[in-house]
């Protein structure tokens, strides 16, 4: 199979590479991976050393915006994996323009590119925050719940879902869409909470946690997030969504202790600043759907899954010197 990602030098992206080229997908052994990248601050070439040499891997440096590189690189492909994004919240709070740019009129380069080239399946990474927030009696997001986005990241991505699902609609291209949940493991750029706390606390610095404390995240071990997204693209229904969840829904506050304990802080470590804007309440996914029909489920235990992700950035400690 000859497959390509976008945004594959990223956090969950480059994951999903490295898994593939290294064969730990059954679903898609012995693929050819070209990765399409822009390399923005969240992209590193270093996060794809493990399998650059192989032969079975191509790097392309590029903007999913150019649809002459797209459609360019995608002949010939049975399978696109679309990760590139702008991805942080924060960010898209101080400015949206790049998140509208890559996520909506990146995703719809990338759809008219996969359209033009005939490409067999495209499967469009998107996120548990298009559904907006959750109270805290309220049931999980099944896929069936709409889209009520709060930030305008999660705008974007759910304006991008829609795209995806209008060129199955008019154009009958054959998509699927994954909804994950809060994605956490080695290789994120140290920005979102984990790899930001954990970057700070190391370098002897206190970490700034928002409002209360009490925001609820369902936490989603990287390697269980790209394994949902193999078997969405190796058994995914066209035209359908599959939510990937971790299972571990946990308070910020609960999580900040956690941290503040694997590496050996106290909590004066932490310093209370003001809520940031429109912060969603509480994500938690139903995975029925996914577990029912592709026989998803989580396989790394949270805890061990953090102690290992600490353990990671302690022993790549300055990798992105000044960043946190
Ligand atoms: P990331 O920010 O770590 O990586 C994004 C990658 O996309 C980077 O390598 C960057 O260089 C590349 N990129 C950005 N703009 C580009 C452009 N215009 N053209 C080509 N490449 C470009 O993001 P991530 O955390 O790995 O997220 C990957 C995907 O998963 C995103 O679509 C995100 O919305 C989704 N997602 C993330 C999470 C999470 O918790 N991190 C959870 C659910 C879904």
């Amino acid at each position: 199979m000859r497959i390509l990602v976008t945004g594959g030098a990223g956090f969950i992206g480059s994951h999903f590479v490295r898994q593939t080229v290294q064969n730990d997908y059954p679903e898609l052994a012995g693929s050819e991976v070209t990765v399409v990248d822009k390399l923005t601050y969240a992209g590193r070439r270093e996060n794809l050393a493990p399998v650059s040499a192989s032969p079975r891997f191509r790097f392309v440096e590029g903007d999913i915006c150019d649809t002459r590189l797209m459609t360019q690189s995608m002949r010939g492909m049975d399978l696109v994996v679309h990760f590139a994004a702008e991805s942080h919240v924060d960010r898209s709070i101080s400015g949206a323009e790049e998140f509208v740019r890559t996520n909506v009129l990146g995703t719809q380069a990338l759809l008219t590119a996969a359209s033009d080239t005939g490409v067999g399946k495209f499967v469009h990474v998107s996120t548990d925050e298009v559904y907006g927030s959750l109270g805290a009696d309220e049931e999980p997001w099944t896929e069936e719940n709409p889209l009520a986005p709060n930030s305008p990241y999660a705008a974007s991505k759910a304006s991008a879902d829609l795209m995806v699902l209008a060129f199955h609609r008019t154009h009958g291209l054959p998509v699927c869409l994954t909804r994950g949940s809060n994605t956490y493991g080695p290789y994120q750029y140290p920005e979102k909470i984990i790899p930001l706390f954990v970057s700070r606390l190391l370098a002897g610095q206190k970490v700034p946690l928002y409002g209360d404390g009490e925001n609820i995240r369902d936490w989603l071990h990287v390697h269980d997030h790209c394994r949902g997204i193999a078997l969405v693209a190796a058994g995914g229904k066209s035209g359908e969504i599959y939510n990937v969840g971790g299972g571990t829904e946990l308070t910020n506050r609960a999580l900040t202790e956690r941290l503040l304990e694997l590496v050996g802080a106290d909590a004066s470590m932490v310093e209370r600043v003001a809520d940031r804007k429109g912060h969603d309440r509480r994500y938690a996914m139903d995975i029925s759907k996914i577990s029912d029909t592709l026989g998803y489920r989580p396989a790394v235990d949270f805890d061990e899954g953090l102690a290992a992700t600490v353990d990671w950035y302690r022993r790549h400690h300055g990798l992105w010197q000044g960043a946190a």
